[in-house]
């Protein structure tokens, strides 16, 4: 198949088109480089299955050849990132994803969007199961990401029962590992970055709002699973096992050798007191579930970042 990944460049993306390549699809990735990274693809440059075109998917897409299907991951996804653009972000979320969708009627391709954990809000339901319609602040800071993905979901699911379009839906929760950005504020690269450079760890509020973290090759797992799936509803896709920051904190402190480097900040608005996927769909329909544990994941996503502060940056693919 030839496989369109609009958000190509970024974290989730560029592992989305290694694990396409891998499975002998061809790839064409699609980005705009608004938070993701040439570097991230370098590696596909001489791949004769990969393609890149630079372009913002809201604007119209014009593809010379057959798409047999489409993967919609570009937006932001870091609080920071999408604070920053919020009026991009909803513009993606909203403009971009009905594009794609166009671009899937079109040639008649498979859809899959990548939505998130967010639309739950600060949930009120714990774990939050996918039947779960959230508490969501439809004006606060975090609003331009939640709302965008909540239109990109009804949007997607408008398709899909008018145009019958073949269409999937995954409701991603925080996820880890190598190509994130040292610097883009998620906690998981904030930490590392912060321990590796000496600095204090700065949790935010008193760090009793939960979190769980999935490995990437996990999610890119559950993402070609659910792809190839017959379910059109939204499927969560996470690792079920929570934590506490504070207690994330301490964790990364004790693998990396470290003692009494917490500084406490205000928590931001909106921020979620917790969240934890209730995965039970996707281990029944899609027979899915994480492997990687958190020692191992993070071992590997410090090796990255330590490669990373080492290496000379790269050209542009
Ligand atoms: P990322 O920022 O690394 O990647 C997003 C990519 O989309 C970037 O390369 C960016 O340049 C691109 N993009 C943004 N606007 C674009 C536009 N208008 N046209 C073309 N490209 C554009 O983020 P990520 O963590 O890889 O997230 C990928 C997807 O997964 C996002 O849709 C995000 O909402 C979703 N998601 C991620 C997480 C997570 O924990 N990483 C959690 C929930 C949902
Ligand atoms: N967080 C923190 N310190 C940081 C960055 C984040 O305590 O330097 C907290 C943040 O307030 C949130 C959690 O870690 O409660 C996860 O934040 P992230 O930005 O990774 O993603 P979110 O789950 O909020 O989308």
């Amino acid at each position: 198949m030839r496989i369109l990944v609009a958000g190509g460049a970024g974290f989730i993306g560029s592992h989305l088109c290694d694990r396409l390549l891998a499975e002998d699809h061809q790839v064409l990735a699609v980005d705009n480089f608004l938070t993701g990274r040439a570097e991230n693809l370098h590696h596909l440059r001489s791949n004769p299955g990969f393609d890149f075109l630079e372009h913002d998917v809201c604007e119209p897409l014009k593809i010379a050849g057959p798409v047999d299907f489409v993967c919609n991951l570009a937006s932001p996804a870091s609080p920071v990132d999408y604070l920053t653009h919020p009026v991009a972000t909803l513009m993606v979320g909203s403009v971009g994803t009905k594009n794609l969708l166009d671009l899937a009627r079109q040639n008649d391709a498979g859809f899959l969007l990548t939505s998130t954990s967010e639309c739950y809000g600060d949930p009120l339901e714990h774990p939050q199961k996918e039947s779960y319609w959230g508490n969501v602040n439809p004006i606060g800071p975090r609003s331009c990401y939640d709302e965008a993905k909540r239109f990109a979901e009804a949007v997607t699911m408008a398709y899909h029962r008018e145009y019958k379009l073949n269409t999937h839906i995954a409701r991603i929760f925080n996820t880890y590992g190598p190509r994130m950005k040292l610097r883009d504020g998620r906690v998981v690269p904030a930490f590392l970055d912060q321990v590796l450079s000496g600095r204090l760890l700065t949790v935010f509020g008193s760090g009793s709002q939960t979190r769980s973290f999935c490995f990437v090759s996990d999610l890119v797992d559950g993402l070609f699973r659910l792809m190839w799936s017959e379910d059109h509803l939204p499927v969560n896709i996470g690792n079920p096992s929570e934590m506490t920051i504070l207690q994330f904190a301490e964790l990364i402190q004790a693998k990396l050798g470290i003692e009494e480097s917490i500084t406490f900040k205000p928590l931001p608005e909106d921020d979620p007191k917790q969240r934890q996927p209730d995965i039970t769909k996707a281990r029944e329909i899609l027979g899915w579930e994480p492997k990687v544990s958190l020692d191992i994941g993070l071992t590997d996503t410090i090796e990255y970042f330590r490669a990373q502060e080492l290496a000379p940056p790269v050209s542009p693919t």
